[in-house]
C-alpha cells in the first residue's frame, strides 16, 4: 500500500514536472492573466510569505521547480482541456449578467449547466478550504494538497484579472475583436497580456523582472503602501472572495468595457490609463495570495475557512 501511495505520488511529481516544462515552451493562448500576470502574482505573494508557509510551500511544490512556486502557477491553465480536469474549466472566471455591473454569488457564481460554486470565487474557496486540513494532516494528503496550492495560487491571480468577471454575452471579452495598436486582438486578451507584454517592451527592454519589481516598488514603499493594509482585510474567505470578485467587475465596467467596441483599434490612450490598473490588480493578486497561504498554513488559528 505506501508503495503504491509511493508510486503513485512520484507519477504525480513526474507529471507535474512535464507540465512545468510544457508551459516554459508555450507562449500563448492561454486564458486567465497570461503566463507573465501568473507568474508575477505568485512571485510577489512568495516573497511575501511568513516562515511557516514558505516552508509548507516548499514542502508542496514538486523537487523540480526548486521551491519555485511561480514555475507551476500556469499549470492550471494548460490542463483545463484535458479530460481528468475538464470540471476545472469553468473554474477560472465568472460570467455576470450583461451591464449589471455588480458580482452576486448565488446568482452568478456557476458552471454553464447551472452548477453552484463552479466559478473562481467558488474556486477559491474551495481550494482554500482543502488547504485549511494541510496541518492535520500526513504526507499521504499531499497528492491533493499539491494540486490545490497550484490552483488557488492560479486562480488568486484570475479573480483579480478584471475582465475574468465580465459579460456572459462577451464572454469577459473574448469576443470583442479589435486591434492592439496594430495587430488583431480582442478585448480579454487585451487585460490578460497585450497591456503587460507592451509595457514590458516600452518600459523594461522587455525584462520582466523589472517589471515586476516596479510593481512591488509601489506597494513597498511607494503610491500603494498606505493601501496594502486595507488589501489583506479579509474576515472569512467568502466574504473576501465576494469583494474581489465585485472589484473586478466593476474595474471591468470602468476601465474594461467602457468606451470600446468591436472593430476599434486601442493604442496610447487606452494603454496609458489602463496600465496602472493591470499593475495594481497584479499587486494585489500577489498580496492576498500570500495573505491567504499565511493565514492557512500559518501558525495562529485565525479561520478563515468557518469564521462567518
Ligand atoms: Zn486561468
Amino acid at each position: 500500500m505506501g508503495f503504491c501511495r509511493g508510486l503513485l505520488r512520484m507519477s504525480f511529481l513526474g507529471f507535474v514536472w512535464f507540465l512545468g516544462f510544457v508551459l516554459i515552451l508555450d507562449s500563448g493562448g492561454v486564458q486567465g492573466w497570461s503566463k507573465e500576470g501568473h507568474i508575477m502574482t505568485c512571485q510577489i505573494a512568495q516573497e511575501l510569505l511568513e516562515p511557516e508557509a514558505a516552508h509548507a510551500v516548499k514542502m508542496l511544490l514538486p523537487e523540480n521547480v526548486n521551491g519555485d512556486l511561480s514555475a507551476l502557477c500556469v499549470w492550471p491553465d494548460q490542463i483545463r482541456h484535458w479530460y481528468k480536469y475538464r470540471w476545472t474549466s469553468s473554474l477560472h472566471f465568472i460570467d455576470t449578467p450583461d451591464e449589471a455591473c455588480n458580482f452576486d454569488y448565488d446568482r452568478d457564481c456557476h458552471d454553464p449547466h447551472g452548477v453552484k460554486d463552479m466559478c473562481v470565487a467558488g474556486a477559491i474557496q474551495n481550494f482554500t478550504s482543502q488547504l485549511s486540513h494541510y496541518r492535520e494532516g500526513t504526507s499521504d494528503r499531499r497528492y491533493n494538497m499539491t494540486e490545490a496550492l497550484l490552483f488557488l495560487s492560479h486562480f488568486m491571480g484570475d479573480i483579480h484579472q478584471p475582465l475574468h468577471v465580465g459579460f456572459t454575452s462577451d464572454e469577459g471579452g473574448n469576443t470583442i475583436q479589435l486591434r492592439w495598436f496594430r495587430h488583431k486582438s480582442n478585448l480579454h486578451h487585451v487585460w490578460d497580456r497585450e497591456i503587460i507584454l507592451t509595457a514590458a517592451t516600452d518600459y523594461y527592454g522587455k525584462d520582466m523582472d523589472l517589471l515586476e519589481q516596479d510593481i512591488e516598488g509601489n506597494f513597498t514603499d511607494g503610491i500603494w503602501h498606505d493601501d496594502v493594509a486595507s488589501w489583506k482585510e479579509c474576515g472569512n474567505i467568502f466574504t473576501c472572495v465576494n469583494k474581489w470578485a465585485a472589484e473586478s467587475i466593476t474595474i471591468a465596467c470602468k476601465w474594461g468595457y467602457k468606451g470600446v467596441e468591436s472593430g476599434m483599434t486601442l493604442n496610447d490612450d487606452y494603454f496609458n490609463s489602463r496600465l496602472p490598473i493591470v499593475m495594481k490588480r497584479i499587486a494585489q493578486g500577489g498580496v492576498r495570495l500570500a495573505m491567504v497561504l499565511n493565514r492557512v498554513f500559518g501558525a495562529s488559528d485565525e479561520d478563515m475557512v468557518s469564521a462567518t
